[in-house]
């Protein structure tokens, strides 16, 4: 497993195409979608024209059947873009709330949520995180109780990404009895009565993205949206948690690209006392240690999508994947940023925002020390 370069020319046709759509559509506006908090939706359509939403999913649904090395292609060219936020809402489509429904939902599910959200004519989210169950996704409260042919569900999730933009809720719910064996997922579109978005919530960053408290007050939707089978929720978060781990991977190792462009570029124009900054042994020693450490964590990454792509069972390379990227894209951020100066602290500065972006990648999709209480355990420990 694992290899220097991974990717053929069919893999660079479709990096051309993201790399054009960045270009076009995210640099001339990212800025404002940053100011209103939010991507636009059309965004999202132009996406789906171009088959980008549906990359991985299969050619029936309205996908292209391609494997996560195209997914990976995704992630680090959005990141690139240098901003998180963007990449995130547009990943949250194309991956974290249509993932359970493309592998685990029944057929009425695929032709009713997921062909359209390909298109990205209807927009999801992922509602598992709750005021008091972030970590410990087995003790969410939020409930769904049968009956007949519905079910009524009740409680509040916090912190969902795209959450006040979305149609529906891929949602964790309390289906059985307490603790893991109990959750299930459902599809609660957000025109149900009784949803409610709360407050929008202000971050420190990746701020184009729309982060959102949910609120469910019986609100009725049909016992035919349960994802697979009842009470197996858990099991299908937990799963597709490696998809989403993968994805932040992808996210870092784009972002840090940026940021030793935005290092070269400015340490080689910028002088102090008399020579540019590239030129003082401290400096170039300094980034020839990140850019060998980045050269690590890419071929981690490259292990945990071989995996991924083959359905190994990888859950312990996708966690040290996921620690060593998102722990590393802070520390380069911050070097870069130091490396700056002045300029780094300022907002015209691209390093300024990635700095701030970068510091939710080692909480979003399972916290560091989640990631070492996996890879501990599963190395017998
Ligand atoms: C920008 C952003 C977007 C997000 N988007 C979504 C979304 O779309 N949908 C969604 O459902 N959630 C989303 N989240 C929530 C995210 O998944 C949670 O923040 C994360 O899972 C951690 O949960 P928590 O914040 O409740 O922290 P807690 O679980 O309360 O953890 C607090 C601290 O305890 C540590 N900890 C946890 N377990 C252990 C342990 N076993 N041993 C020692 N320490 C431990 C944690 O690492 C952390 O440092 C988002 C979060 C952010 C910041």
């Amino acid at each position: 497993m694992g290899q220097m370069n991974p990717f053929a020319s069919e893999h660079d046709m479709f990096r051309k195409t993201v790399k054009d759509f960045v270009e076009r559509e995210i640099h001339p506006n990212a800025e404002d979608w940053e100011e209103i908090g939010e991507v636009p939706r059309e965004v999202f359509l132009k996406l789906g024209e171009l088959g980008i939403l549906g990359a991985r999913y299969d050619k029936k649904y309205g996908g292209s059947s391609l494997d996560f090395w195209y997914t990976l292609i995704l992630c680090e060219e959005f990141a690139k873009s240098t901003y998180m936020g963007a990449a995130v809402s547009i990943l949250m489509q194309c991956e974290m709330c249509t993932a359970a429904i493309h592998d685990e939902g029944s057929e009425e599910l695929k032709q009713q949520y997921l062909v359209p959200a390909v298109k990205g004519e209807l927009l999801g989210c992922l509602g598992v995180s709750e005021p008091s169950a972030g970590s410990d996704v087995g003790a969410i409260r939020t409930t769904a109780r049968r009956e007949g042919d519905s079910f009524i569900i009740n409680g509040s999730k916090t912190f969902i990404t795209n959450g006040s933009i979305a149609d529906y809720v891929l949602l964790a719910v309390r289906t059985g009895s307490q603790g893991t064996g109990g959750v299930s997922l459902i599809i609660v579109p957000t025109s149900t009565p009784g949803f409610s978005v709360g407050r929008k919530l202000k971050k420190m960053g990746v701020h184009c993205s729309a982060t959102a408290e949910l609120a469910f007050e019986d609100c009725v939707v049909p016992a035919s949206n349960i994802i697979g089978e009842e009470n197996a929720g858990f099991k299908y978060i937990m799963h597709h948690f490696q998809g989403e781990r993968i994805v932040l991977c992808g996210f870092a190792l784009g972002a840090m690209e940026a940021l030793m462009e935005e290092a070269v570029a400015y340490g080689k124009d910028r002088e102090i006392f008399g020579r540019p900054i590239v030129e003082y042994q401290i400096w170039r020693h300094r980034l020839a240690d990140l850019y060998t450490h980045i050269m690590a964590a890419r071929q981690l990454t490259y292990l945990a999508v071989d995996a991924a792509n083959s359905g190994i069972r990888a859950e312990k390379e996708i966690s040290m994947a996921k620690l060593f990227t998102a722990s590393l894209v802070k520390e380069v951020a911050t070097e870069v940023l130091q490396m700056h100066g002045g300029y780094g602290y300022m907002e015209e500065y691209p390093v300024c925002r990635i700095y701030r972006d970068v510091a939710a990648f080692t909480i979003g999709g399972g916290t560091n020390e989640v990631m070492r209480e996996i890879i501990a355990k599963q190395s017998g420990l």
